[in-house]
């Protein structure tokens, strides 16, 4: 059984593993809104109910599907990539409606990498935010960032409920500092009662192998409520589950679940500086057109590739 815990001080009661709706979405997985669904609705009927999503992924129709006659409680994190009061309306006002919903439990800025002025830069999103939780719209505000300093000044800030921040044992992704500087902002905001769910435990997929130890880490971490992690397919959100609970999984199981991934370059992200390609020991990567492009023939999924991308642009999904 699935321990619950609150985020900080909002009341609010997630389940300290969450499912990460981004790989599902059309940024990588694609998958259609009933297969989606099929995943969703498996992590819930394993205890699952924590949801974090965002505008920018698409998945709220897939969302919207698996709690279609769903009873249990479920929380449903979203995130707006607005900069202005009106387009953060409008993306509340969507979320609303597209996850068929009364009010919004957590919406966060999306500012995966932003600096700490993102407050000053996204100030009418903010305020629209704010606004909407006065109006009782949405329950908790915060923002999701990749940067040590953005966790800093939101930690400190009274108007700051949850806070999103990327952590895993390697250090993969993180901005402005070393995983020890995330792991003590993070320590400061929780002291302030932020509520705190960390994303990229397993740092976009490569420490899949390491999945156990990667957890324990940042579960570990004084001031982490919750960890969100991507999941496809049923047989993953069994074995997310069960590793995440300390159970014991095979070689075999893990393996089976592994062979059914692929190497994914988001074109969007890629800025073409082939630090990637220099990267993989195999031949499997090399530069069409100014992005990276991968072989899968010759992709064995080692992941040394995914640590190397400063744009997070390799996943294995
Ligand atoms: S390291 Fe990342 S940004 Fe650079 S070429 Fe490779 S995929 Fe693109
Ligand atoms: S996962 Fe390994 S084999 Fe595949 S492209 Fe990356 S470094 Fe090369």
């Amino acid at each position: 059984m699935l321990p619950k815990t609150m985020l900080g001080n909002t009341g609010i009661y997630v389940t300290k593993l969450g499912f990460g709706a981004l790989v599902m979405g059309s940024m990588q997985a694609n998958m259609q809104p009933e297969e989606g669904a099929k995943v969703l609705r498996r992590a819930f009927e394993r205890g699952i109910s924590f949801v974090d999503t965002a505008h920018v992924y698409g998945t709220y129709e897939h969302i919207r599907k698996a709690k279609e006659g769903w009873d249990e409680e479920l929380v449903i994190a979203t995130k707006t990539p607005a900069s202005d009061y009106e387009k953060a309306e409008e993306h509340i006002n969507y979320a609303l409606c597209a996850l068929d919903l009364e009010s919004l439990d957590i919406m966060l800025l999306h500012a995966a990498r932003a600096g700490e002025d993102v407050f000053d830069e996204r100030a009418g999103a903010y305020q629209c935010l704010k606004d909407y939780k006065k109006k009782g719209l949405i329950k908790a505000i915060g923002v999701s960032t990749h940067n040590v300093g953005t966790v800093r000044v939101a930690g400190a800030r009274d108007d700051v409920d949850v806070i999103h921040p990327l952590i895993n044992m390697a250090g993969t992704g993180i901005l402005g500092g070393t995983v020890g500087d995330m792991a003590s902002a993070i320590e400061a905001a929780s002291h302030n009662g932020k509520g705190i769910y960390a994303m990229k435990a397993l740092a976009g997929g490569s420490l899949l192998e390491r999945m156990d130890e990667a957890f324990k880490f940042v579960m570990g971490l004084p001031g982490i409520d919750a960890v969100v992690v991507g999941m496809v397919s049923e047989a993953e959100v069994d074995m997310n589950y069960r590793i995440f609970l300390g159970e014991a999984v095979s070689d075999e199981e893990r393996q089976s679940t592994f062979k059914k991934k692929r190497l994914k370059i988001v074109e969007a992200y890629c800025k073409g500086c082939g630090k990637c390609v220099d990267a993989c020991p195999n031949g499997a990567l090399s530069m069409v057109e100014g992005k990276s492009s991968v072989d899968e023939s010759k992709c064995l999924l080692c992941g040394y590739c995914t640590p190397r991308c400063p744009e997070f642009a390799i996943r294995v999904i």
